[in-house]
């Protein structure tokens, strides 16, 4: 018997490696919650980190709808979608998701998916076994989310995807790319608003390179939908964009409050990804009362107290555009709940979470892979559930502690 076990000094190396790299990440376990205060590890601190963009996470009408769903349906699906899983909540939740794009999708048709992670592999991979095996070529933005990454990873692998990277904010480069392109099938891909950023995507722009070029669109409106549009209905719905090239994904663990994403298509899109889609196939599907509990939530996001809910989310942006002003520090061009501060390196994003912690603040470091090398940040998210006052007080810390990290 062999005393020698490589794998585990392995492991032990490179954690300490990241460690020297300050690129360790903590888990911190929360005991309430999700809200604007989080009780951890017996302390209460004021919370700016979540995507719970409308305060829906520990709404009364979702908590009693989930009650209400688990007494319905029970608890567990028992089987994937096509076996024995797809139940009535499953299919009232998607004709409603696609009711709510398909102003902007023509033949609009939904598929709800366990995760937006999945969401994005099983669209990005699926869509691209409609073409042969080298017939395909993939646009990513270079900031996309790491689930949109792997998702052109392993379309690339499986189909020998030719994949190209663009700068989102530059649209000349990607133009010239599809200009000469010859592959018989294109798609871009792009995050709604951009996660580590906040800002939004040129959908319309886009949206015309597409159709000029014969692409299709894939947009990841994680951080947009529930939020971004007069109803809630994300960046389609802001943008006032119409088109059949659009592929959408929308994500129900953040502003919607719950959890699971769906991809909204036009309907022979939506067919193909059930026949091939094999995140979708071979997964067992989400607890119908999950199902359930979203369909409130979707009520809420529409209705008036959503409408309310978005006035408060954005008199706070408007507040902490207007009020914080850093000496070093860098602010993002973003006009969505995701208000970063960039710091650069790892060490100062590490000084400032933990200064901010003494605080009596949660808001994390945010340090590569995760972001560029050079632009650890603090990001910080807003909830309708903060008050003007909490903005106000969270400058005056921030600007103290600017401060103090400067002067380390
Ligand atoms: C959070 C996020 C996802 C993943 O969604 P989950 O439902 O959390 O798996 C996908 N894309 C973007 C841009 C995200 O921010």
């Amino acid at each position: 018997m062999s005393t020698n076990f490589k794998a585990r000094d392995m492991a032990e190396h490179q954690i300490a490696d990241l460690d020297a790299q300050l690129l360790r990440r903590k888990l911190r376990t929360s005991a309430s919650p999700c809200d604007t205060k989080a009780q951890v590890d017996q302390r209460e601190l004021k919370a700016f980190c979540s995507n719970d963009y409308l305060g829906l996470a520990n709404h009364p009408e979702l908590v009693a709808a989930l009650a209400e769903g688990a007494k319905r349906y029970g608890v567990g699906s028992g089987a994937s979608h096509l076996i024995s899983g797809h139940s009535v909540a499953h299919d009232l939740l998607e004709k409603k998701l696609a009711a709510c794009e398909s102003k902007h999708i023509p033949n609009a048709r939904a598929l709800f998916v366990s995760t937006g992670y999945l969401a994005n592999i099983n669209a990005i991979t699926g869509l691209s076994r409609l073409a042969n095996p080298g017939e395909v070529s993939i646009y990513s933005a270079k900031l996309n989310h790491a689930s949109l990454i792997d998702g052109v990873r392993l379309a690339s692998s499986q189909t020998k995807a030719k994949v190209t990277l663009f700068d989102h904010q530059n649209l000349d480069f990607l133009e010239e790319a599809l200009q000469q392109d010859k592959h018989s099938l294109k798609l871009i891909v792009v995050d709604g608003v951009f996660s580590m950023d906040g800002d939004i995507a040129p959908v319309k722009n886009l949206l015309h390179l597409a159709e000029q070029y014969d692409a299709l669109l894939l947009v990841d409106d994680a951080h947009g939908f529930g939020v971004l549009g007069e109803r809630g209905h994300g960046i389609l719905e802001q943008s006032g964009v119409h088109s059949e090239r659009i592929i959408y994904i929308g994500t129900l663990g953040k502003a919607a409050g719950v959890s699971g994403a769906f991809i909204c298509a036009a309907a022979p899109f939506i067919e193909w990804l059930i026949q091939k889609g094999r995140p979708y196939i071979y997964s067992t599907a989400t607890p119908p009362a999950i199902a359930h509990t979203l369909l409130t939530s979707l009520e809420l996001i529409e209705g008036k107290e959503g409408i309310a809910r978005r006035k408060q989310l954005n008199q706070l942006i408007q507040i902490w555009r207007d009020e914080m002003t850093f000496q070093n520090w860098e602010k993002t061009p973003s006009s969505t709940p995701i208000q970063p501060v960039i710091l650069g390196s790892n060490a100062s994003a590490l000084a400032a979470a933990k200064l901010l912690d003494e605080a009596g603040y949660w808001i994390p470091a945010i340090r590569p892979p995760t972001v560029p090398v050079g632009s650890s940040r603090l990001r910080i998210t807003f909830s309708a559930n903060h008050s003007v006052d909490d903005v106000r007080e969270l400058i005056k810390t921030l600007q103290m502690i600017e401060q103090e990290v400067k002067s380390n």
